[in-house]
């Protein structure tokens, strides 16, 4: 998917324009704390294409000043967009700081597409010439407060989208990948992955410039690392901000089936890693959470009992992920990563028959009476699975307001004691027949 951003010096109307763009889908259903607010990343539509727009504005960099801010911010937008949005303030003209950000932008060799924002009504539109002279051709007169241009702007934009090659994804192939806060050690697992005996790997790059795949083989099996390109080149500033980690994880959890989510056992789990983790969930991909620097901790049965105890208690929405303990320094323990890779990867894929399926779930109804309101009784007629990636089953019922909660989570449970879905989140939808 294209990648959007939307640069521009504070106040010129980006967290307006992002929400514009974004409409409805930035609440997101499900009820995991923190994970919805703030949102600098987010799916937009225009016409038959979808991309990912970011807000760089919401990528505070402690209290540095705002020149250095800005100049952080144009080089998120460089490094992660395929098309940037430069938006100025068409009620203030051309100001010293747009110029600064038109320095850098010029020199990216991204397409740029200016906005002139705050065009509120036709008359003001004679002022946009002056705006062609900053040399990103013509200037889109808009306005994020009533929602006028943005149709054009857009079309602008979709135009420099690189033809669609269609993700060739091949079958048989595991996509995976790390995410974590700075420092949990994303980058030393990634070569201690890749520096292990029997493991053959090649680096090839990916369809948008900062995405680099890094293929291994092992034991036969073949795997892609997605979005290795942050762990390679570091020591940016903004790398260390929450909200840069957090873009980061969205794009590499957008683009693999597993996600390993990384927690630091030297210093414990944080906000962040929850936050962080949430995302991986929602998105519903298969996730295995690794605990790396375990060299840290005095190793024994107990310790790890704790931590797990520990894990689950603040990782309550992924009781499903298996816990995998390792250090990525002394590679200890790392042999036991790959093989939960790859049973996270089959359960995330994994097709029930609709007959096997039917009866657990006629064994599970005669287990637990179905619940009753108002003096009507759930019936349960069927289930389906519908999806893979994750495992998604219809249950038809004579009518849906009946599936209480309580009752799709006994019936969720009892499709897992089946079928052992460990590593991935299964979804059940009841729908009227
Ligand atoms: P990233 O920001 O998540 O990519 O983290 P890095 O891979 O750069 O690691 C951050 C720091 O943690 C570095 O100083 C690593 O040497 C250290 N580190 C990484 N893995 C381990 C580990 O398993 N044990 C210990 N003790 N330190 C580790």
């Amino acid at each position: 998917k294209s990648v959007v951003a939307i640069v521009g010096r504070p106040n010129v109307g980006k967290s307006t324009i992002f929400n514009r763009l974004v409409g409805e889908r930035i609440s997101i259903v499900e009820d995991i704390p923190g994970v919805t607010r703030d949102r600098i990343y987010a799916q937009a539509e225009w016409l038959n294409h979808t991309f990912n727009l970011i807000d760089t504005g919401g990528i505070e960099i402690g209290d540095e000043p705002l020149l250095v801010q800005m100049r952080q911010q144009a080089e998120v937008a460089i490094d992660e967009a395929d098309v940037i949005v430069f938006l100025v303030n068409g009620k203030e003209g051309i100001t010293a700081a747009d110029d600064e950000v038109a320095k850098l932008l010029f020199k990216s060799n991204k397409p740029i597409v200016l906005g002139v924002n705050k065009i509120d009504n036709p008359e003001m539109r004679e002022t946009i010439y002056e705006y062609y002279s900053m040399g990103f051709g013509e200037p889109f007169p808009i306005s994020g407060s009533h929602g006028l241009g943005l149709g054009d702007l857009l079309d602008q934009v979709v135009s420099y989208f690189p033809e669609v090659s269609g993700d060739d994804r091949d079958e048989d192939t595991i996509y995976f990948s790390l995410i974590g806060r700075p420092n949990v050690g994303k980058s030393s697992l990634v070569n201690a992955l890749l520096n292990e005996e029997r493991v053959i790997v090649s680096e090839i790059e990916g369809t948008t410039r900062d995405a680099i795949d890094t293929h291994l083989q092992k034991d036969g099996q073949n795997f892609v690392i997605t979005d290795t390109a942050g762990m390679r080149k570091r020591g940016k500033v903004y790398e260390t901000t929450e909200k840069y980690s957090v873009l980061r994880a969205l794009k590499a959890i957008e683009r693999s089936d597993v996600v390993l989510i990384l927690i630091d056992a030297e210093t414990g789990i944080r906000e962040q890693d929850k936050k962080i983790a949430g995302y991986a969930h929602e998105a519903g991909r298969a996730v295995v959470i690794v605990v790396n620097k375990w060299d840290t901790v005095e190793s024994n049965e107990k310790a790890m009992k704790e931590f797990e105890t520990n894990v689950r208690a603040h990782f309550q929405y992924l009781d499903y992920a298996p816990i995998v303990f390792l250090s990525a320094r002394t590679k200890k323990r790392l042999h036991t990563l790959i093989p939960a890779i790859k049973v996270a990867s089959e359960n995330h894929a994994k097709r029930i028959p609709t007959n096997v399926l039917n009866d657990v779930i006629m064994d599970a109804l005669a287990m637990n009476p179905t619940p009753t309101m108002k003096g009507k009784r759930l019936k349960v007629l069927y289930a389906t699975q519908v999806a893979v990636k994750p495992p998604s089953f219809v249950v038809f019922v004579n009518d849906p307001e009946l599936m209480h909660f309580s009752y799709q989570r006994f019936l969720e449970n009892k499709i897992r004691d089946a079928f052992g879905f460990e590593g991935t989140p299964i979804k059940i939808f009841a729908r009227q027949r």
